[in-house]
């Protein structure tokens, strides 16, 4: 069994697709269709992910992923048919993992399961076997001894460029917003900042990607923030 999967939905046709993919995939599914439920699950199936709708009868979704946040820290990923930047950014900053929007297709929503997953458990392991290295393609990222290679040969970063590439190289494929890594790297008051962490991308873009106008190692999530290849996306 690859995990338990509690599936927050209350719309059975989205149910019964969720339910499949996931049983084909040798995850194990408990479905709750309101809020009242969905807490009473989460404490008895002990879930390693959720998957959560938004628009549940009985309570917003947004404000059932802010009580689990202050007593669960098990991975959500948001399932919603809503599309814009700014929700998408304001449930990132709530605690979720990430999102995927309807419809979707099974083998991104099984790709966007795995890397939740797996950052929870390397940000678990942290210290112990942690692995401190990212790999995707020709990019090799050295994250404990801050070295960038690319096809062999070392990439000479500024230490702003460098912040940036580990702080996305240990959450692969999951989206950092634009100001979470802006706080991270110049803290709360650094005017104009939005432009400022543009500039570095494009810099390391340049230094990085084959095409910086198609990359194929850091990706746009437009309006919201940047997001790493997943490792096992080549
Ligand atoms: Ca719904």
């Amino acid at each position: 069994m690859n995990g338990n999967i509690l599936i927050i939905e209350d719309e059975d046709a989205i149910v019964n697709v969720l339910t499949s993919i996931l049983i084909a995939n040798e995850y194990m599914p408990v479905v709750a269709k309101d809020g009242q439920q969905a807490m009473m699950l989460l404490r008895s199936f002990q879930p390693d992910v959720i998957l959560l709708d938004l628009g549940l009868p009985d309570i917003d979704g947004k404000e059932l992923l802010k009580s689990f946040r202050q007593t669960h820290n098990c991975p959500v990923l948001v399932v919603s048919a809503r599309d814009s930047e700014q929700e998408k950014v304001e449930l990132l900053d709530l605690g979720a993992d990430d999102y995927i929007t309807k419809p979707f297709g099974t083998s991104e929503l099984l790709a966007r399961i795995r890397v939740v997953l797996r950052t929870r458990t390397v940000s678990e392991d942290r210290g112990s076997v942690a692995k401190n290295v990212y790999c995707c393609g020709k990019l090799h990222i050295d994250l404990d001894k801050h070295i960038v290679m690319l096809d062999g040969e070392r990439v000479h970063l500024t230490k702003n460029e460098l912040r940036i590439i580990e702080l996305l190289g240990h959450n692969p494929g999951k989206v950092l917003t634009y100001d979470y890594l802006i706080k991270n790297i110049w803290g709360e008051d650094m005017p104009d900042n939005n432009r400022i962490l543009r500039v570095n991308m494009a810099n390391i873009r340049r230094k990085l990607e084959e095409n910086p106008a198609e990359p194929q190692y850091i990706m746009t999530e437009i309006g919201v923030g940047y997001r790493m290849a997943d490792e096992s996306c080549f």
